[in-house]
């Protein structure tokens, strides 16, 4: 027998579970809208010319070769992802009180963001809005830390617990680390307002409490890069500290490419510095040092005016082609007549719609309309184009009726 016949079987994952089922689905009208990857208009995956442009760069240069990046990645890259997410003019950036280092994508830098905190921050506890993406509590958790929730959305508006989420915040401990989505809130697509994010600065750092912002979606959202970092921009701006997870999967469309920075504003450059060496003494036993693809892409972009300019207008391209998504649905329930206030639709912002249908309507869809998506009622705008809205809307309109 084998020593690990013990071994029980694992669910999948509840995301990318949804994948596999449909995957196993032979029905030609089945649509996945689980997995949060952006889809042209035809339904096929997209690789932006920005991105072959510069692939085609680096195949080029002749000089560059496959050594190891240093622990803490490439340092263009560093360097051009803070200002990206900080701005251009950044105090912090320039008063040299903040550390990049490059990880694996969005989850990789929350992860390491994570342990750094665990060993070295003096709270154990990190509040995360309720709900949030999958994999927040299990990230955080392993890395050492104790995963405690605010109060975030109301299933009854469908929208922002505004309330609920200031008083929660309000009762956490001094200190407690707070989990923030920057912009594009997975799963709700609901964001506070400038005026509620101005709210939540004040009250979190009356109570000393530590911003960790997961920046996932910068430019998705809205279709620019700065009105999707205002938040961050916010608490950067008032002198104090916090961390900062980004993602270059879906505003790049490098998903598998794995790229993605953490960076540590602190409140002066020594600190900054010290806390670096401390970052690479987490990075360097679970993985050595990241790869080197995908971040020269980056840099290569960032560092080119024109490639910059060409990525804002395909980004802006992908943003646009969601929210136009989100009217047709919109106006497919409208011409239908399907029963309840689906405004929610369009007032929600990023990749997902929380549509609010449970878990037994999410199961008839599947089930009658081959329909793939989250158990939570999540279902991914980009994953839609104008061809699957009607058979989607027939879908939630039989699903409600
Ligand atoms: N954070 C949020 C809120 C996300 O939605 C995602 C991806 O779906 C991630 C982080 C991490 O993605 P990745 O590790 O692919 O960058």
């Amino acid at each position: 027998g084998s020593v690990f016949s013990h071994v029980v079987q694992a669910p999948e994952d509840p995301i990318l579970g949804v994948t596999v089922a449909y995957n196993k689905d032979p029905s030609p009208v089945k649509l996945n809208l689980g997995v949060g990857a952006y889809r042209t208009e035809e339904g096929k995956p997209l690789v932006l010319n920005v991105v072959r442009h510069a692939e085609q760069q680096l195949v080029n240069d002749r000089s560059r070769v496959k050594e190891y990046l240093p622990i803490v990645g490439l340092a263009d890259f560093n360097k051009l992802s803070a200002k990206l997410i900080l701005g251009a003019d950044s105090p912090a950036i320039r008063e040299n009180r903040v550390t990049t280092v490059q990880c694996l994508s969005g989850t990789g830098s929350l992860r390491v963001g994570g342990e750094f905190l665990a060993r070295h921050y003096h709270e154990r506890s990190i509040y995360i809005p309720l709900p949030t993406w999958g994999n927040h509590p299990k990230v955080f958790t392993l890395a050492g830390l104790s995963v405690k929730t605010y109060r975030y959305y109301d299933p009854k508006t469908r929208g922002l617990d505004f309330q609920g989420l200031l008083e929660d915040l309000g009762s956490a401990p001094s200190g407690a680390v707070v989990l923030l989505h920057a912009c594009a809130h997975n799963p709700t697509g609901v964001d506070p307002t400038p005026q509620q994010w101005e709210q939540i600065r004040q009250l979190m750092r009356s109570k000393a409490l530590l911003p960790f912002f997961d920046s996932a979606y910068q430019g998705f959202a809205s279709g620019s890069l700065d009105t999707d970092a205002q938040s961050v921009r916010m608490f950067v701006a008032d002198g104090g500290e916090c961390l900062v997870a980004q993602s270059y999967a879906k505003n790049m469309g490098l998903y598998g490419e794995r790229v993605g920075a953490l960076s540590i504003v602190c409140r002066a450059a020594d600190v900054a510095s010290r806390v670096e060496s401390q970052l690479k003494l987490v990075i360097r036993p679970m993985y050595s040092n990241p790869p080197i693809h995908g971040a020269s892409i980056v840099a290569t972009i960032l560092k080119d005016r024109n490639l910059f300019h060409e990525w804002t207008i395909e980004l802006k391209a992908m943003a646009e082609r969601i929210i136009s998504m989100r009217k047709q649905l919109f106006d497919a329930l409208r011409t239908r007549g399907t029963p309840g206030d689906w405004s929610h639709i369009i007032k929600q912002i990023g990749m997902f719609t929380f549509t609010g249908l449970n878990k037994e309507q999410v199961a008839f869809m599947t089930k009658e309309y081959h329909i793939y998506m989250t158990s939570d009622g999540r279902i991914s705008m980009a994953g839609l184009s104008s061809r699957t809205v009607p058979h989607l809307a027939d879908a939630i309109h039989a699903a409600v009726t």
